[in-house]
């Protein structure tokens, strides 16, 4: 790096003034560093560079098939047949996205008899997926939440930490995850919970933590819900996977439910990625429960002024597709059957693993990987178990151990299972 800003300086010296500021031009990034490159891609490189005819990719974290192929949903694909034969016109939609698609998105997080909806108190606007709902909700912090802190589990997705640090605000951690048990770490995560300044903001996983899986029980989300009733801690709750964790969309929302039933105003994110196999039209909703309707509607102005000048307006597409899905009653329907599908498949190649590690004579206990649910698995393998996966058995997984179960097949959970023990006994 050095030697190219030398260079530049030097070229700099011997042109003329119009080739110079042309080198200039050349050289006005030379003090930027590479950075690191991001954990799952580097996985998926590594894959596709390896020419074992075996190999597995378990770190991107989409669904396949049971042939390994993604797969769009047949009520998207119906969805969409209507939406094309209606022809309609490709105008820009407003600032807080199509209104079809944000109430039906607000119907299905809340229910439409909650007392929410009823009175109203629910600011839910059209974010750009999930990422984009938890940005929206990031600058909103940012610029109104006094303490400007955010309490995050640990581990917690990834993209978390960037997304808020980002927006400016500070990064706080609250213990999830015991490595012990492969599990939820109850009395580190209350004990932790129970020390958060009051007037702070704590960010969950509505269900399917990701990375790790582990969910709390419903007594566990009891007890945080009165700790953050007691501390006065704001709930964020990050639903990217409703219905895709356990095949019931009023399940998987129970947590943040029972949460509202108690009062507690709170933002939500929610991403239609998973459960409507939308991932790249980018479908999702940010919400604000509010304390009654004139709230809601002050604070959907100052909602507005942050979308704006971020990127003006929603994209059409996807959420006409999800507003169609979610309207139409028979389509809606096929949907949840399909969204069930999709869990069910997951759940049976958990169950799978586990047994095919019994059956290679593995005496660990593998227990977690059933407990655990959703999309992710934190097996426990140490990263020299990973780097091992990798070099001996073509198998690329993060080198936290996780492994996306949505790239486990019938076809190959007897390999995987194999390549585990080899490397775990
Ligand atoms: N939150 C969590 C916890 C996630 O796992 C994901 C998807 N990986 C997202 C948010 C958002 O994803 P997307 O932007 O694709 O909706």
């Amino acid at each position: 790096m050095a030697m190219i800003r030398h260079s530049c300086h030097f070229l700099r010296k011997q042109l003329s003034p119009i080739a110079a500021s042309v080198a200039n031009h050349h050289c006005w990034w030379s003090n930027v560093e590479m950075g690191p490159p991001d954990a799952i891609l580097g996985v998926t490189e590594a894959f596709k560079r390896d020419s074992n005819p075996n190999k597995l990719n378990l770190g991107a974290g989409a669904y396949r098939d049971d042939n390994g192929k993604p797969y769009v949903l047949p009520s998207v694909i119906k969805a969409e047949e209507q939406i094309v034969g209606m022809k309609l016109d490709k105008e820009y939609l407003g600032i807080t996205g199509l209104p079809a698609f944000t109430e039906k998105a607000a119907d299905l997080a809340f229910l439409p008899d909650s007392d929410v909806r009823k009175e109203s108190r629910n600011v839910t606007v059209q974010s750009i997926s999930g990422t984009g709902s938890l940005r929206i909700g990031a600058n909103f912090l940012a610029k109104f939440l006094d303490s400007k802190a955010i309490w995050l589990p640990t581990p917690s997705w990834g993209n978390h930490n960037p997304i808020f640090g980002h927006a400016g605000l500070q990064i706080k951690q609250y213990r999830y995850y015991d490595s012990k048990t492969c599990g939820f770490d109850a009395s580190g995560a209350m004990e932790d919970l129970n020390k958060i300044p009051e007037k702070s903001v704590v960010l969950f996983h509505a269900c399917a933590h990701n990375p790790t899986g582990v969910d709390p029980s419903f007594e566990n989300w009891k007890e945080m819900s009165a700790i953050c009733k007691s501390r006065n801690l704001l709930p964020y709750f990050d639903m990217a996977y409703q219905g895709f964790a356990s095949g019931d969309t009023d399940r998987d929302a129970q947590a943040m439910r029972y949460f509202v039933s108690q009062g507690h105003n709170m933002l939500l994110s929610q991403s239609f990625a998973k459960n409507m196999g939308l991932y790249g039209e980018r479908v999702g909703a940010f919400s604000i429960v509010c304390a009654d309707k004139e709230e809601a509607k002050r604070v959907e102005s100052q909602v507005k002024i942050i979308i704006r000048p971020m990127y003006s307006n929603p994209p059409l597409h996807g959420a006409r597709i999800a507003s169609t899905i979610l309207s139409d009653p028979a389509l809606n329907e096929q949907w949840l059957t399909e969204v069930k599908g999709m869990a069910d498949r997951i759940i049976s190649m958990r169950s799978q693993l586990r047994e095919n590690l019994a059956n290679e004579g593995s005496t660990r206990n593998w227990q977690h990987i059933t407990d655990q649910i959703g999309m992710f698995c934190y097996t426990g393998l140490t990263p020299e178990n990973v780097d091992r996966l990798a070099s001996e058995f073509a198998v690329y997984l993060t080198r936290d151990g996780r492994i996306s179960v949505a790239g486990v097949s019938c076809g190959n959970v007897g390999y995987l299972a194999r390549s585990i023990h080899q490397v775990t006994k």
